[in-house]
Formats: C-alpha cells, sequence, structure tokens
C-alpha cells in the first residue's frame, strides 16, 4: 500500500518512519522496515499501526544505517498478521522486498521455488518475488548494475501490478525498484536519494522527483545515482518534475 526507499547520508530508519507516517492517510493493516547493516538485512515487521512497529523498534531496536526500505500493507493474499507483513527476505536472509500490488501469477511462481526446496514462511504473492530475485541475482554476472539487472529478469516474469522495491545484503549502496500498473516516484535530494508510492513519502526532504513510467526499473545508487530502464535494460529518462504542494 504505502513504499518508502531512503539511501543518504542520514538515519534510514528515522527517515523511512517518517515517510511511512505521511503515507498513513491511503489505510494499512501492517507496517515493516528493513535496513542494511554490517553487511546483513535487519528488519522489523508487526500487524496493526505504525506506533506497533514503532514499540518493536524501541524494545529491540536495529542497527544505524544510512540505506532502508519500509511498507505499509493492505492484505490481499494471506491474513493481516506479522508473518505476512512486509519486507519478505529470500531463504538465506538476504534478499529483502516490499510490495504494492497483486502479483497475478505468484501461484506458479511459488510451485516453480518450492520445488527447488524454498521454504515459505508467509503466505503472500510477494514473498516469491523475493526469492526469486535472490536466485536470479545469484545467477547475473558481477559488476555494476548487477541487482538491476536480476530485478529486470524477475520483473519480465511476474503478471498483474506491482511496485517492487529491493535490497541486498550484498550490496549495501544499492536499492531497485520496479513497477507495472502501479506508481513509483523517485526523489532526488542534495546526496540522498528516495523512493516513494507517492511523492508524499519524501516531500519533508526534497520536492525534485522522477516518476518512472510503465514497465521500468529503477536503481539508486548511492554514488551513481538514478538509473532508468525498460525491462529490457534500454535507459530511459525518467520524467522530471517538481513537487509544488504544501507539505
Ligand atoms: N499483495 C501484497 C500482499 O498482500 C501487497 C499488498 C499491498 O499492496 O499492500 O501482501
Amino acid at each position: 500500500c504505502g513504499i518508502v526507499g531512503y539511501v543518504g547520508p542520514q538515519n534510514a530508519l528515522d527517515v523511512v518512519l517518517e515517510g511511512l507516517r505521511r503515507l498513513e492517510y491511503r489505510g494499512y493493516d501492517s507496517a515493516g522496515v528493513a535496513v542494511l547493516a554490517d553487511g546483513r538485512q535487519a528488519t522489523a515487521k508487526k500487524a496493526g499501526k505504525l506506533a506497533n512497529l514503532e514499540k518493536v523498534l524501541a524494545d529491540q531496536p536495529l542497527p544505524e544505517s544510512t540505506i532502508g526500505i519500509g511498507h505499509t500493507r493492505w492484505a490481499t493474499h494471506g491474513g493481516p498478521t506479522d508473518r505476512n507483513a512486509h519486507p519478505h527476505l529470500s531463504a538465506d536472509g538476504r534478499v529483502a522486498v516490499i510490495h504494492n500490488g497483486i502479483i497475478e501469477n505468484f501461484a506458479a511462481l511459488r510451485a516453480e521455488c518450492e520445488s527447488a526446496g524454498v521454504e515459505f514462511s508467509s503466505e503472500t504473492d510477494t514473498e516469491a518475488a523475493a526469492h526469486l530475485l535472490a536466485t536470479t541475482y545469484a545467477g547475473t554476472p558481477e559488476g555494476p548494475g548487477r541487482l538491476a539487472e536480476a530485478m529486470r529478469a524477475v520483473s519480465r516474469r511476474l503478471e498483474g501490478a506491482f511496485t517492487l522495491v529491493a535490497s541486498h545484503a550484498d550490496e549495501p549502496d544499492t536499492l531497485v525498484a520496479s513497477r507495472r500498473n502501479s506508481p513509483l516516484v523517485v526523489g532526488v535530494g542534495d546526496g540522498e536519494y528516495f523512493l516513494g508510492s507517492d511523492v508524499a513519502a519524501f516531500i519533508a526532504h526534497t520536492r525534485e522527483a522522477r516518476e518512472l513510467g510503465q514497465d521500468q526499473v529503477v536503481e539508486i545508487h548511492r554514488e551513481r545515482g538514478v538509473t532508468v530502464t525498460d525491462f529490457d535494460g534500454t535507459v530511459v529518462e525518467p520524467t522530471a518534475y517538481t513537487v509544488d504542494w504544501d507539505a
């Protein structure tokens, strides 16, 4: 339902939670966050209001980080439980994914993952994307843009509506995101970058926005900045605009 991502110098958890608060008006039934620290994913997720998640975070603080993602969920596949809340992790715990929308062919993708020995820990359509991204990444040649390349390959296999955002513990400076039939905007600040399901996610920090078109993938890299491509990897220029309404 609500999506936030952050890469930059600030405390990522603070930025992500602030973004999630500003997306609360959309309605949701659970919330969660993942930050990358010390070469691993650190996550917290909880059914109910953001206050419930904040209590979990107060009791079990996450390590400091400058890259993170957050989600408020409106359940479509699987009830509004802690386990079904996003982010969803790959089996090895290294990939974290948040998702808005519905992956129509998730049952076939889930069966494919299960027959390869993957055990699912939720009832969501989303979790299949996390496992697919991890295995696709493992089979993608090393080098700049590897995670984006894996995201494109996974996106080509998904049917339905999705805004997906992912991070990988092997890539502490990168977020990738993909969209089809569901919105995704990038916020560009001074040496920092944001992802949102709408500009409310980052309006407290920047008004410079880039809107992704249908069937596009964006890579946000701490040094390389923003790169947008279509699902086949052709670089495209996103629509740039300045948000002019009051925060
Ligand atoms: N279909 C996903 C789920 O049920 C995402 C729902 C949403 O858009 O929040 O977990």
